[in-house]
């Protein structure tokens, strides 16, 4: 087919989405404007509604041999006592699909195998677009210049594409920001399972993500000094916390790996469609990652942008994808914007309330909601 289809960001989004304009013959440029597709990054948890698409789509294979199987996910409180969690198990016992923790560059790499290469132009930077009515004039910051049909943004919460054709949103700051970084599971500890330890407005998350690593991250209540602070500033900071991070806290002191830190936020509002073009993943509707499923929101639209096409012409199908996910990606950026409140209150009493309210709540409802999050879209 020879409609001319501009992707602009060779992220998960992007990749997924071009994955899936390939698989329908379509043959879309991807733009990217780094010199190469993701080569860095921590872990990432993918849950049972990316398996189902991984495996609709041929790629659930190389992501299990890449990826870590994740049993259940332990919500505990800093000393890790158990104070409620998911059973992932029974997710992948009801539905056959499993919940997965994974290197990012892995996952970028499994994306990218599915692509063709040959529409994929590295070091191109989108700086300006312009529609004409019909058809969208481009330019890159290298000077190129391209005429495109139709645009899909794919490049993430700092997206030039919306900016260009939207207009400016603002982000919405969580106050909260996070260290991560991965380092091989330490000799004295059996990680089998995934964990999420909270403590006085600062939280660990610990996740095996195969190939003997494990994936970290730190989440703290912002007061303005994170950027600068260095290792041993963080260490002190969650002293205190017990469990497995003792160990992982012990061998990131020595081994001294890149902590990536950033602050967490998501959009003002949600902005999908627009004329003939539409914007997927954290372009169009960033979310908080307490959930885990900001890159799984992504994978999902360029999933049902795909079904779509199936159907319906380019133009519909862009409609259509927008009234159908707004919904879904405006419920899980709510929900995870409140479970990080939630999980950061500031008083000690309510604190307290809230983990006894936790642990006193029998595990199936938390279970249900947590089920009918992942797997109902
Ligand atoms: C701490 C943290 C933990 C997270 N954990 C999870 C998790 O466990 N599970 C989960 O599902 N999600 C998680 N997320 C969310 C997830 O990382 C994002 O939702 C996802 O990576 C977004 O993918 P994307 O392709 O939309 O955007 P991005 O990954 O940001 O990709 C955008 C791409 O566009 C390129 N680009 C940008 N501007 C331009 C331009 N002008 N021209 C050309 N190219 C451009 C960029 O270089 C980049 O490659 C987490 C997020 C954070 C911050």
């Amino acid at each position: 087919m020879d409609t001319r289809i501009l992707i602009v960001g060779g992220g998960v989004a992007g990749l997924m989405t071009k994955n899936r304009l390939e698989a329908l013959g379509y043959a879309p440029t991807l733009v990217e404007k780094a010199d190469a597709l993701r080569t860095s990054g921590t872990g990432i948890l993918l849950g049972a509604n990316v398996l189902r698409i991984f495996r609709e789509c041929g790629l659930e294979e190389a992501l299990l041999a890449k990826s870590q199987k994740l049993r259940e996910i332990r919500s505990l409180d800093y000393l890790g006592e158990p104070i409620g969690g998911f059973d992932l198990a029974k997710i992948e016992r009801d539905t056959s699909y499993a919940t997965v923790a994974i290197h990012r560059h892995d996952l970028h790499e499994i994306l990218s195998n599915s692509v063709d290469q040959d529409t994929i132009k590295l070091g191109y930077q989108l700086t300006q677009i312009k529609y004409n009515g019909t058809t969208y004039s481009v330019s890159f910051e290298n000077g190129e210049e391209g005429e495109y049909d139709y645009i899909i943004g794919a490049d993430g919460l700092y997206s030039q594409v919306r900016e260009e054709l939207f207009g400016h949103i603002g982000l919405r700051d969580s106050h909260q920001g996070c260290w991560r970084f991965v380092i091989d599971i330490p000799k004295d500890i059996d990680i089998t399972s995934s964990c999420e330890m909270w403590g006085d407005k600062k939280r660990v998350g610990i996740f095996p993500i195969g190939q003997g690593k494990v994936y970290c991250f730190l989440v703290v209540t912002c007061h303005g000094e994170e950027e600068n602070m260095d290792l041993d500033m963080v260490l002190d900071t969650f002293k205190g916390f017990c469990g497995d991070w003792q160990s992982i806290a012990h061998d990131v002191a020595s081994i001294k790996p890149e902590l990536i830190y950033g602050k967490l936020a998501d959009l003002d509002s949600i902005i999908l469609h627009k004329d003939r073009a539409i914007l997927i993943g954290d372009a169009g509707h960033a979310t908080t990652p307490n959930l885990g499923q900001g890159a799984a929101m992504g994978i999902e639209g360029a999933y049902l942008f795909g079904e779509l096409l199936k159907e319906h012409s380019i133009d519909k199908a862009m409609e259509l994808y927008a009234q159908k996910r707004y919904n879904r990606v405006n419920n899980i950026r709510e929900r995870s914007r409140m479970l990080g409140k939630i999980a950061h209150i500031s008083s000690p009493f309510l604190q307290g309330v809230r983990n006894f309210v936790m642990r006193m709540t029998p595990s199936s409802i938390g279970q249900k909601q947590f089920e009918n999050t992942i797997i109902d879209w």
